[in-house]
């Protein structure tokens, strides 16, 4: 999609520190990080939140689950554990129209979340 901050980023335009990408994901470091490890894990397909997810992006979503699992492991962070969440609309705080996933390790995470 066009004038997608996170298409651009899944097809390199907008450079970023890029973790992990295959064919239908891409996991990239967030630009302003909440935790000592924060990635944000995105499909290439453009959906603008969870709010478009259909019965047929379940093998996709499984697949974003299995990257997620794979990356907290690279990164050490399953044995303590991690937050794997994705914001959708205002009360949540989404500010980036494009489905994403935050990972989120390395320190102690309240809740419920403020
Ligand atoms: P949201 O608030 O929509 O759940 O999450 C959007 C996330 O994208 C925020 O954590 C924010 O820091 C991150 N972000 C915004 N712009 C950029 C960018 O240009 N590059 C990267 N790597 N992350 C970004
Ligand atoms: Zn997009």
């Amino acid at each position: 999609m066009q004038d997608c901050l996170f298409c651009k980023i899944a097809n390199g335009e907008i450079p970023s520190k890029i973790l992990y990408q295959d064919a239908e994901a891409v996991a990239f470091a967030d630009i302003n990080p909440q935790a000592p490890h924060h990635v944000l894990l995105i499909p290439r397909r453009h959906l603008a939140s969870m709010k478009e997810v259909t019965e047929q992006d379940g093998a996709l979503l499984a697949h974003l689950f299995v990257v997620a699992n794979k990356l907290a492991q690279d990164l050490g962070l399953s044995e303590r554990g991690y937050r794997f969440v994705t914001n959708v609309g205002p009360d949540a705080g989404q500010s980036v129209f494009h489905l994403h996933f935050h990972l989120l390790g390395g320190r102690p995470f309240g809740w419920p979340p403020g």
